[in-house]
């Protein structure tokens, strides 16, 4: 369902889908005494990662103080704000809900007061037993703000024994499954967590004696901190005054990287799992060419998450690499389309194809995924009109044919065009002369021979973590209409 089409009460998602899923960044940091400044700064280079609303929640003298907003990081953080958020220790978070949810109360950090202080938790993933986890709470008398997933982790924390913040997490993360990187801060202490398939990317830096954990390793550039390692999948790391205390309290799991935060996700100029993402996507891309060839005259990006992927195409292949497409990167929301309907009026808002590049020209058009396949099709359609005289679509990985449950934004299986149709039909539905994918192995060829450790479950329906969650309502009761 629409989030327009939704009534103002009791509106209700079903969970047949990416539930209440979340493609975010967190960050923290502890030990500067420009902490909420340097997550602002962390968060702002992790912009790509989540739009719909931002948080920043700092600790002083032995509070909590916190703000957050909804839009992008620099409308939500105007500098008088920064300053109020004192302290040397902060978490920050950006969201993009799937749910569609655009709330304030929805978004993060969560800031409760619970039996043992003030507390902020901060999530990048999708948990698959929320529901069923929120269903044994509520029996038992809690009572829930938001719809977020991330708030079960809360009452669990509060629910559990123990001295220690990091006793209570650990108790608390034993009893969820599925995708989470999360930092948390009390006025004490910032602490990072990773599942134990390690779904999403978690990395630790550092700036002399400050710490900063972050999503990617672009926000860790910015701010000028030094890449130190990955936070492990499975570990839970507390830092205190006293220093870094690291525990892995779960049973191992077989490792299960998303792979598609190598396709499309992460920022290029980043470091995940290990690697640089503009290497491996160039690396699809020369892959792409092998498997793929195309009798052509350019190789030309759907920009900007198709660039490192064609530049490998046109050096495999030996043919010119082009910008026959060009993106407005100032595009922020949506416009009422003018009246005297103008031709894909919508994906021209957004990108132009240049005529005096693509006019007469045999063309390869490189993108990284289709999803359903409608803002594929407009490209085309824009290449040929620009003059093209053949359009094949490249795809530097393969069919996207099933939903996404841990964390990142993909419509319902049945949206997916992959999963109705062939590739022969998708070439016809997105009007290409030809449309070539990256084969399931040639994803991994990037990995030289040593396959495994990755999550690939929107290209094969393979889940490493099984969804309890499916078939559940994820019931929203309360709308505030002032948010609306
Ligand atoms: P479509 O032609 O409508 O299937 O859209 C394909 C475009 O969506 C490609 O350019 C992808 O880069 C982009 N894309 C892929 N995955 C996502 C995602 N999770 N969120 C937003 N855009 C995406």
């Amino acid at each position: 369902m629409n989030r327009t089409e939704w009534p103002i009460t009791g509106c209700e998602q079903p969970l047949d889908r990416d539930g209440f899923g979340e493609k975010c960044a967190v960050v923290g940091v502890f030990g500067h005494p420009e902490a909420a400044n340097l997550a602002y700064l962390s968060l702002y280079a992790m912009q790509h990662r989540g739009q719909e609303g931002s948080g920043i929640v700092s600790a002083h003298e032995g509070i909590l103080l916190s703000h957050r907003g909804l839009g992008l990081v620099a409308d939500v953080f105007p500098e008088h704000i920064i300053r109020q958020l004192k302290g040397s220790a902060a978490i920050g978070h950006n969201r993009y809900s799937t749910s569609g949810q655009t709330l304030l109360k929805n978004t993060q950090p969560f800031v409760v007061e619970y039996g043992r202080g003030g507390l902020a938790v901060a999530h990048n993933g999708n948990l698959v037993n929320a529901l069923e986890l929120r269903e044994q709470l509520e029996a038992s008398g809690s009572i829930f703000q938001s719809n977020v997933d991330t708030e079960v982790i809360i009452h669990l924390m509060a629910n559990a024994k123990g001295d220690r913040t990091i006793d209570r997490v650990c108790a608390a993360l034993a009893r969820v499954r599925g995708a989470y990187s999360l930092v948390f801060l009390t006025p004490r202490e910032l602490l990072a967590a990773r599942d134990p398939y390690g779904f999403r990317p978690l990395v630790l830096g550092r700036i002399k004696d400050a710490w900063i954990v972050a999503s990617e390793t672009c926000a860790l550039d910015l701010i000028g901190a030094t890449y130190e390692r990955e936070i492990e999948p499975g570990e839970v790391l507390c830092i205190s005054a006293s220093g870094l205390e690291s525990l892995h309290p779960f049973p191992r799991q077989p490792r299960a990287a998303c792979v598609f935060e190598y396709v499309y996700f992460a920022r290029p100029d980043s470091k995940v799992f290990g690697r640089n993402v503009y290497e491996v996507r160039k690396e699809l891309g020369r892959q792409l060419a092998r498997e793929q060839p195309a009798d052509a005259d350019i190789v030309i990006p759907v920009p900007d998450s198709g660039v490192p992927a064609a530049l490998g195409y046109a050096e495999e292949s030996g043919l010119p690499f082009e910008m026959g497409l060009i993106r407005n990167h100032y595009v922020g929301r949506t416009f009422t389309e003018p009246r005297d309907s103008i031709r894909h009026f919508g994906v021209k808002v957004k990108l132009n194809a240049q005529a005096d590049v693509l006019r007469g020209k045999r063309v390869v058009i490189v993108d990284d995924s289709i999803v359903r396949g409608t803002t594929s099709k407009k490209i085309v359609q824009m290449v040929r009109q620009a003059g093209a005289t053949a359009v094949h679509m490249r795809i530097s990985s393969p069919p996207t044919i099933a939903s996404c449950f841990y964390g990142v934004d993909t419509p319902t299986t049945e949206e997916l065009v992959a999963s109705r149709l062939p590739v022969e039909e998708i070439c016809r539905f997105i009007t290409a002369d030809s449309l070539g994918y990256l084969s399931e192995a040639g994803l991994y060829a990037f990995l030289r021979g040593q396959r495994g450790g990755f999550c690939d479950a929107c290209f094969t329906g393979r889940y490493p973590v099984p969804v309890t969650d499916l078939g559940r309502k994820n019931q929203l009761w309360l709308f505030e209409v002032a948010e609306v």
